[in-house]
Protein backbone atom coordinates (compact mmCIF):
# COMPACT_ATOMS: atom_id res chain seq x y z
CA UNK A 1 0.00 0.00 0.00
CA UNK A 2 1.10 3.61 -0.88
CA UNK A 3 4.06 2.54 -2.28
CA UNK A 4 3.51 3.85 -6.00
CA UNK A 5 5.95 7.02 -6.19
CA UNK A 6 3.39 9.83 -7.98
CA UNK A 7 5.51 13.49 -9.08
CA UNK A 8 2.74 15.54 -7.75
CA UNK A 9 2.36 19.32 -9.72
CA UNK A 10 1.49 21.66 -6.84
CA UNK A 11 1.57 25.35 -7.58
CA UNK A 12 5.32 26.36 -8.50
CA UNK A 13 6.72 22.97 -7.18
CA UNK A 14 7.09 19.52 -7.98
CA UNK A 15 7.21 17.10 -5.64
CA UNK A 16 7.65 13.34 -5.74
CA UNK A 17 5.65 11.70 -2.52
CA UNK A 18 5.10 8.39 -1.23
CA UNK A 19 1.67 7.88 -2.46
CA UNK A 20 -1.05 9.59 -4.11
CA UNK A 21 -2.98 10.88 -1.47
CA UNK A 22 -3.74 14.97 -1.09
CA UNK A 23 -3.78 15.07 -5.03
CA UNK A 24 -7.16 15.44 -6.62
CA UNK A 25 -9.74 17.91 -5.38
CA UNK A 26 -10.70 16.58 -1.82
CA UNK A 27 -14.05 15.23 -0.94
CA UNK A 28 -17.45 17.37 -0.60
CA UNK A 29 -21.18 16.52 -0.10
CA UNK A 30 -21.91 15.24 -3.32
CA UNK A 31 -18.69 13.25 -3.39
CA UNK A 32 -17.54 10.60 -0.60
CA UNK A 33 -13.82 10.32 -2.24
CA UNK A 34 -11.29 12.72 -3.74
CA UNK A 35 -10.26 12.52 -7.50
CA UNK A 36 -8.11 10.09 -7.62
CA UNK A 37 -8.25 9.10 -4.38
CA UNK A 38 -5.93 5.77 -3.82
CA UNK A 39 -8.63 5.27 -0.77
CA UNK A 40 -11.07 4.06 -2.87
CA UNK A 41 -12.04 0.71 -2.31
CA UNK A 42 -10.74 -1.29 -5.68
CA UNK A 43 -13.71 -3.23 -7.41
CA UNK A 44 -13.52 -6.93 -7.41
CA UNK A 45 -11.24 -8.71 -10.16
CA UNK A 46 -13.44 -10.69 -12.51
CA UNK A 47 -11.38 -13.48 -15.19
CA UNK A 48 -13.08 -12.51 -18.18
CA UNK A 49 -14.20 -15.56 -20.40
CA UNK A 50 -11.66 -16.63 -22.88
CA UNK A 51 -13.29 -15.32 -25.65
CA UNK A 52 -16.31 -13.25 -26.25
CA UNK A 53 -19.52 -14.58 -25.18
CA UNK A 54 -17.87 -16.82 -22.62
CA UNK A 55 -18.60 -16.72 -18.87
CA UNK A 56 -16.60 -14.31 -16.59
CA UNK A 57 -15.33 -16.15 -13.58
CA UNK A 58 -18.38 -14.60 -11.60
CA UNK A 59 -21.00 -15.83 -13.95
CA UNK A 60 -23.91 -18.63 -13.00
CA UNK A 61 -23.82 -20.55 -15.93
CA UNK A 62 -27.16 -21.98 -16.25
CA UNK A 63 -26.66 -24.29 -19.39
CA UNK A 64 -23.09 -25.23 -21.23
CA UNK A 65 -24.69 -27.59 -23.29
CA UNK A 66 -24.23 -30.83 -20.70
CA UNK A 67 -27.03 -30.69 -18.28
CA UNK A 68 -30.87 -29.43 -17.25
CA UNK A 69 -29.70 -29.13 -13.94
CA UNK A 70 -30.59 -25.92 -13.47
CA UNK A 71 -33.92 -25.93 -14.78
CA UNK A 72 -37.32 -26.95 -14.15
CA UNK A 73 -40.48 -27.26 -16.18
CA UNK A 74 -42.28 -23.68 -15.37
CA UNK A 75 -45.79 -25.67 -14.83
CA UNK A 76 -45.18 -27.48 -11.25
CA UNK A 77 -41.33 -27.63 -11.12
CA UNK A 78 -40.69 -31.12 -11.93
CA UNK A 79 -37.19 -32.00 -13.94
CA UNK A 80 -36.81 -30.08 -17.31
CA UNK A 81 -38.87 -31.41 -19.86
CA UNK A 82 -37.01 -29.76 -22.71
CA UNK A 83 -34.24 -32.12 -24.07
CA UNK A 84 -31.05 -31.69 -25.15
CA UNK A 85 -29.40 -32.15 -28.84
CA UNK A 86 -26.19 -31.72 -29.87
CA UNK A 87 -25.13 -29.71 -26.68
CA UNK A 88 -27.81 -27.21 -27.29
CA UNK A 89 -31.41 -26.89 -25.00
CA UNK A 90 -34.40 -27.71 -27.17
CA UNK A 91 -37.75 -26.52 -26.91
CA UNK A 92 -40.30 -29.55 -26.54
CA UNK A 93 -43.95 -28.71 -28.36
CA UNK A 94 -46.11 -28.78 -25.36
CA UNK A 95 -44.12 -29.26 -22.54
CA UNK A 96 -44.38 -25.80 -21.94
CA UNK A 97 -42.31 -23.18 -20.13
CA UNK A 98 -39.55 -23.67 -18.51
CA UNK A 99 -37.74 -21.60 -15.60
CA UNK A 100 -34.67 -21.60 -13.35
CA UNK A 101 -34.24 -22.88 -9.80
CA UNK A 102 -32.58 -20.21 -8.56
CA UNK A 103 -34.14 -16.38 -8.76
CA UNK A 104 -32.78 -13.37 -10.15
CA UNK A 105 -33.20 -9.36 -9.59
CA UNK A 106 -31.07 -7.13 -11.54
CA UNK A 107 -28.74 -9.08 -13.79
CA UNK A 108 -26.32 -9.21 -16.77
CA UNK A 109 -27.52 -12.09 -18.89
CA UNK A 110 -25.66 -13.72 -22.13
CA UNK A 111 -27.72 -16.35 -23.94
CA UNK A 112 -27.47 -17.92 -27.36
CA UNK A 113 -30.34 -19.03 -29.67
CA UNK A 114 -31.25 -20.27 -32.92
CA UNK A 115 -34.49 -21.08 -35.37
CA UNK A 116 -35.10 -23.98 -37.30
CA UNK A 117 -33.03 -24.19 -40.35
CA UNK A 118 -36.24 -25.48 -42.22
CA UNK A 119 -38.80 -22.17 -42.34
CA UNK A 120 -42.01 -23.62 -41.03
CA UNK A 121 -44.77 -20.96 -40.22
CA UNK A 122 -44.93 -17.75 -40.63
CA UNK A 123 -44.67 -14.14 -38.52
CA UNK A 124 -45.43 -15.18 -34.78
CA UNK A 125 -45.68 -18.83 -35.66
CA UNK A 126 -41.63 -19.14 -37.29
CA UNK A 127 -39.19 -19.73 -34.42
CA UNK A 128 -41.09 -17.82 -31.57
CA UNK A 129 -39.75 -18.04 -27.79
CA UNK A 130 -38.77 -15.95 -25.56
CA UNK A 131 -36.17 -14.60 -22.67
CA UNK A 132 -38.81 -13.96 -19.58
CA UNK A 133 -36.76 -11.35 -17.13
CA UNK A 134 -37.68 -12.29 -14.06
CA UNK A 135 -40.48 -14.58 -15.64
CA UNK A 136 -42.03 -11.06 -16.30
CA UNK A 137 -41.01 -8.88 -18.65
CA UNK A 138 -40.60 -10.68 -22.52
CA UNK A 139 -37.63 -10.15 -24.88
CA UNK A 140 -39.06 -11.76 -28.02
CA UNK A 141 -36.90 -14.81 -29.29
CA UNK A 142 -38.11 -15.17 -33.43
CA UNK A 143 -37.08 -16.21 -36.33
CA UNK A 144 -36.97 -11.94 -38.40
CA UNK A 145 -35.04 -12.55 -41.40
CA UNK A 146 -37.22 -11.67 -43.96
CA UNK A 147 -40.12 -12.54 -41.93
CA UNK A 148 -42.29 -9.87 -41.26
CA UNK A 149 -44.77 -9.52 -37.82
CA UNK A 150 -46.05 -6.59 -35.93
CA UNK A 151 -42.55 -4.76 -34.76
CA UNK A 152 -42.95 -5.46 -31.43
CA UNK A 153 -43.39 -8.71 -31.06
CA UNK A 154 -39.97 -9.22 -33.41
CA UNK A 155 -36.40 -10.65 -32.72
CA UNK A 156 -34.83 -8.40 -29.87
CA UNK A 157 -38.42 -6.52 -29.17
CA UNK A 158 -39.91 -6.13 -25.80
CA UNK A 159 -43.10 -7.72 -26.29
CA UNK A 160 -45.78 -5.80 -26.95
CA UNK A 161 -43.58 -2.67 -26.10
CA UNK A 162 -41.11 -1.51 -27.87
CA UNK A 163 -39.67 -2.76 -31.01
CA UNK A 164 -35.48 -3.25 -31.68
CA UNK A 165 -34.39 -0.27 -33.12
CA UNK A 166 -32.45 -2.57 -35.94
CA UNK A 167 -33.65 -5.58 -37.21
CA UNK A 168 -30.13 -7.64 -36.69
CA UNK A 169 -31.52 -10.82 -37.64
CA UNK A 170 -29.59 -13.72 -38.69
CA UNK A 171 -30.98 -16.15 -40.97
CA UNK A 172 -32.69 -19.27 -40.05
CA UNK A 173 -30.88 -21.94 -38.45
CA UNK A 174 -27.48 -19.89 -37.64
CA UNK A 175 -26.27 -19.50 -33.85
CA UNK A 176 -27.50 -15.73 -32.80
CA UNK A 177 -26.62 -13.73 -28.78
CA UNK A 178 -28.59 -11.79 -27.01
CA UNK A 179 -26.48 -9.93 -24.26
CA UNK A 180 -28.97 -8.47 -21.40
CA UNK A 181 -28.84 -5.73 -18.93
CA UNK A 182 -31.73 -6.09 -16.55
CA UNK A 183 -32.31 -3.82 -14.15
CA UNK A 184 -36.06 -4.52 -12.14
CA UNK A 185 -38.64 -1.95 -11.27
CA UNK A 186 -38.29 -0.56 -7.46
CA UNK A 187 -41.36 0.46 -5.90
CA UNK A 188 -41.51 2.12 -2.20
CA UNK A 189 -45.07 0.55 -0.83
CA UNK A 190 -47.81 1.10 -3.73
CA UNK A 191 -45.40 3.66 -5.62
CA UNK A 192 -43.41 3.06 -8.35
CA UNK A 193 -40.16 5.45 -8.07
CA UNK A 194 -37.98 4.14 -10.62
CA UNK A 195 -39.24 2.00 -13.85
CA UNK A 196 -37.24 -0.79 -14.44
CA UNK A 197 -35.29 -1.24 -17.57
CA UNK A 198 -33.43 -3.67 -20.57
CA UNK A 199 -30.56 -2.84 -22.67
CA UNK A 200 -29.81 -5.57 -25.01
CA UNK A 201 -26.71 -6.59 -28.04
CA UNK A 202 -28.47 -8.75 -30.38
CA UNK A 203 -25.66 -10.28 -32.23
CA UNK A 204 -23.78 -7.90 -31.04
CA UNK A 205 -25.94 -4.96 -32.37
CA UNK A 206 -27.40 -2.34 -29.80
CA UNK A 207 -30.92 -2.88 -30.25
CA UNK A 208 -32.79 -1.93 -26.89
CA UNK A 209 -30.74 1.12 -25.28
CA UNK A 210 -32.04 1.34 -21.54
CA UNK A 211 -35.55 0.69 -22.37
CA UNK A 212 -37.79 1.42 -19.64
CA UNK A 213 -40.42 -0.59 -19.30
CA UNK A 214 -43.93 0.46 -18.99
CA UNK A 215 -45.44 -2.81 -17.42
CA UNK A 216 -45.28 -6.47 -17.44
CA UNK A 217 -45.69 -8.45 -20.71
CA UNK A 218 -48.81 -8.58 -21.80
CA UNK A 219 -50.66 -10.06 -25.44
CA UNK A 220 -53.07 -7.87 -27.13
CA UNK A 221 -53.59 -5.57 -23.95
CA UNK A 222 -51.89 -2.32 -23.10
CA UNK A 223 -49.34 -3.29 -20.77
CA UNK A 224 -49.11 -2.20 -17.33
CA UNK A 225 -46.73 -1.65 -14.28
CA UNK A 226 -47.26 -4.87 -11.56
CA UNK A 227 -45.27 -5.57 -8.31
CA UNK A 228 -43.98 -8.47 -7.64
CA UNK A 229 -41.12 -10.44 -5.84
CA UNK A 230 -37.39 -8.46 -5.87
CA UNK A 231 -36.05 -12.25 -7.33
CA UNK A 232 -37.78 -14.46 -9.47
CA UNK A 233 -36.61 -17.37 -11.81
CA UNK A 234 -35.46 -16.52 -15.60
CA UNK A 235 -38.29 -18.17 -17.61
CA UNK A 236 -37.91 -19.47 -21.73
CA UNK A 237 -40.89 -19.83 -23.61
CA UNK A 238 -42.37 -22.78 -25.47
CA UNK A 239 -44.25 -21.71 -28.61
CA UNK A 240 -44.54 -24.72 -30.11
CA UNK A 241 -41.37 -24.79 -32.33
CA UNK A 242 -38.07 -26.45 -31.96
CA UNK A 243 -35.91 -23.33 -30.87
CA UNK A 244 -32.86 -24.49 -29.19
CA UNK A 245 -30.54 -22.52 -27.12
CA UNK A 246 -26.52 -22.44 -25.86
CA UNK A 247 -23.98 -20.89 -23.37
CA UNK A 248 -26.35 -18.89 -20.97
CA UNK A 249 -25.02 -17.60 -17.81
CA UNK A 250 -26.12 -14.72 -15.77
CA UNK A 251 -24.16 -12.55 -13.14
CA UNK A 252 -26.45 -10.70 -10.58
CA UNK A 253 -25.36 -6.98 -10.48
CA UNK A 254 -26.24 -4.33 -8.37
CA UNK A 255 -28.86 -1.74 -8.30
CA UNK A 256 -28.09 1.12 -10.13
CA UNK A 257 -28.57 3.11 -6.56
CA UNK A 258 -25.98 1.65 -5.51
CA UNK A 259 -24.94 2.64 -1.87
CA UNK A 260 -26.35 5.73 -3.04
CA UNK A 261 -22.35 7.38 -2.91
CA UNK A 262 -21.77 7.56 -6.19
CA UNK A 263 -24.40 8.30 -9.19
CA UNK A 264 -27.68 10.50 -10.00
CA UNK A 265 -29.32 8.77 -7.09
CA UNK A 266 -26.49 9.86 -4.48
CA UNK A 267 -27.81 10.60 -0.91
CA UNK A 268 -26.03 13.08 1.32
CA UNK A 269 -26.30 10.97 4.41
CA UNK A 270 -24.66 7.87 2.28
CA UNK A 271 -22.06 10.41 1.39
CA UNK A 272 -21.48 11.63 5.22
CA UNK A 273 -21.28 8.32 5.94
CA UNK A 274 -18.90 6.76 3.99
CA UNK A 275 -16.61 9.37 4.11
CA UNK A 276 -17.05 8.90 8.32
CA UNK A 277 -16.06 5.44 7.63
CA UNK A 278 -12.72 6.23 5.03
CA UNK A 279 -11.74 8.55 7.47
CA UNK A 280 -11.77 6.14 10.24
CA UNK A 281 -9.93 3.76 8.22
CA UNK A 282 -7.23 6.15 7.69
CA UNK A 283 -6.60 7.45 11.35
CA UNK A 284 -6.48 3.73 11.86
CA UNK A 285 -3.80 2.99 9.53
CA UNK A 286 -1.94 6.81 10.43
CA UNK A 287 -2.34 5.22 14.37
CA UNK A 288 -0.45 1.84 13.31
CA UNK A 289 2.24 3.76 11.29
CA UNK A 290 2.95 5.74 14.37
CA UNK A 291 2.89 2.82 16.68
CA UNK A 292 5.72 1.26 14.21
CA UNK A 293 8.21 4.37 14.75
CA UNK A 294 6.87 5.62 11.49
CA UNK A 295 6.72 9.31 12.47
CA UNK A 296 6.43 11.59 9.14
CA UNK A 297 4.49 8.41 7.29
CA UNK A 298 1.58 8.79 10.24
CA UNK A 299 1.66 11.76 10.43
CA UNK A 300 0.71 12.67 6.89
CA UNK A 301 -1.74 9.73 7.04
CA UNK A 302 -3.38 11.33 10.04
CA UNK A 303 -3.45 15.00 8.28
CA UNK A 304 -4.90 12.87 4.81
CA UNK A 305 -8.25 11.70 7.11
CA UNK A 306 -8.93 15.26 7.60
CA UNK A 307 -10.36 15.34 3.77
CA UNK A 308 -13.03 12.69 4.73
CA UNK A 309 -13.82 13.97 8.47
CA UNK A 310 -12.34 17.64 9.86
CA UNK A 311 -12.36 15.69 13.54
CA UNK A 312 -11.12 18.11 15.93
CA UNK A 313 -9.05 16.43 17.91
CA UNK A 314 -7.35 14.98 14.82
CA UNK A 315 -6.98 18.55 13.64
CA UNK A 316 -5.48 19.80 16.67
CA UNK A 317 -2.84 16.74 17.58
CA UNK A 318 -2.26 16.95 13.42
CA UNK A 319 -1.64 20.03 13.65
CA UNK A 320 1.15 20.12 16.75
CA UNK A 321 2.44 17.18 14.82
CA UNK A 322 2.95 19.78 11.91
CA UNK A 323 4.64 22.60 14.26
CA UNK A 324 7.13 20.01 15.64
CA UNK A 325 8.16 18.76 12.49
CA UNK A 326 8.52 22.32 10.97
CA UNK A 327 10.76 23.28 13.71
CA UNK A 328 12.90 20.15 13.62
CA UNK A 329 13.44 19.83 9.80
CA UNK A 330 14.27 23.87 9.86
CA UNK A 331 17.38 22.86 11.72
CA UNK A 332 18.88 21.21 9.11
CA UNK A 333 21.35 22.45 6.69
CA UNK A 334 23.41 21.02 3.62
CA UNK A 335 23.69 17.14 3.08
CA UNK A 336 20.94 16.32 5.91
CA UNK A 337 18.49 18.45 4.68
CA UNK A 338 19.47 17.25 1.23
CA UNK A 339 18.90 14.11 2.35
CA UNK A 340 15.12 14.17 3.47
CA UNK A 341 14.25 16.20 0.10
CA UNK A 342 12.05 14.23 -1.03
CA UNK A 343 9.79 13.70 2.35
CA UNK A 344 10.17 17.30 2.99
CA UNK A 345 8.76 18.67 -0.26
CA UNK A 346 5.67 15.67 0.07
CA UNK A 347 4.51 17.29 3.57
CA UNK A 348 4.89 20.77 1.89
CA UNK A 349 2.64 19.31 -0.62
CA UNK A 350 -0.02 18.17 1.74
CA UNK A 351 0.48 21.51 3.78
CA UNK A 352 -0.19 23.35 0.75
CA UNK A 353 -3.25 21.35 -0.04
CA UNK A 354 -4.79 21.26 3.34
CA UNK A 355 -4.32 25.09 3.38
CA UNK A 356 -5.47 25.82 -0.16
CA UNK A 357 -8.84 23.91 -0.21
CA UNK A 358 -9.86 25.35 3.43
CA UNK A 359 -9.40 21.99 5.57
CA UNK A 360 -6.82 23.00 8.09
CA UNK A 361 -6.48 26.79 7.18
CA UNK A 362 -4.55 27.19 11.06
CA UNK A 363 -1.71 25.25 9.09
CA UNK A 364 -0.93 28.26 7.22
CA UNK A 365 1.59 29.43 9.24
CA UNK A 366 3.42 26.22 9.38
CA UNK A 367 3.27 25.87 5.48
CA UNK A 368 4.70 29.44 4.99
CA UNK A 369 7.62 28.24 7.33
CA UNK A 370 8.53 25.20 5.09
CA UNK A 371 7.94 26.75 2.14
CA UNK A 372 10.05 29.31 2.79
CA UNK A 373 13.13 26.37 3.76
CA UNK A 374 12.43 24.68 0.93
CA UNK A 375 12.94 28.17 -1.19
CA UNK A 376 16.27 28.13 0.83
CA UNK A 377 17.37 25.01 0.18
CA UNK A 378 16.80 25.89 -3.45
CA UNK A 379 14.32 23.39 -3.89
CA UNK A 380 11.50 25.46 -5.53
CA UNK A 381 11.09 26.20 -8.87
CA UNK A 382 11.28 29.66 -9.91
MG1 LIG B 1 -42.32 -15.26 -27.69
Amino acid sequence: MHKRVWMIATGSILVSCAYAALYGDPPDELHAWAVHDMNRPRPPVVIPGATPGQPPSDAIVLFDGTSLDEWVSDKDGSPCPWRIVDGAMEVVKGKGMIRTKRAFGDCQLHIEWRTPTVIEGSGQGRGNSGVFLMGTYELQVLDSWENDTYPDGMAGSIYAENPPLVNASRKPGEWQTYDIVFHQPRWEGDRLVRPGSITVFHNGVLVQDHWLFEGVSTHRRRTQPKRHEEKLPLKLQDHGNPVQFRNIWIREIPPPEGDYTTGPYRKKEAIAARRAETARMVREDAEKMLKAGQKVDGMRRLLESLIYVADPATLERGTAMVAAYVQEVSQLSGAAAEARKGEITGVLNDLDYLVRFQIAPGLQPHLEALRAFAQKQGWLKK
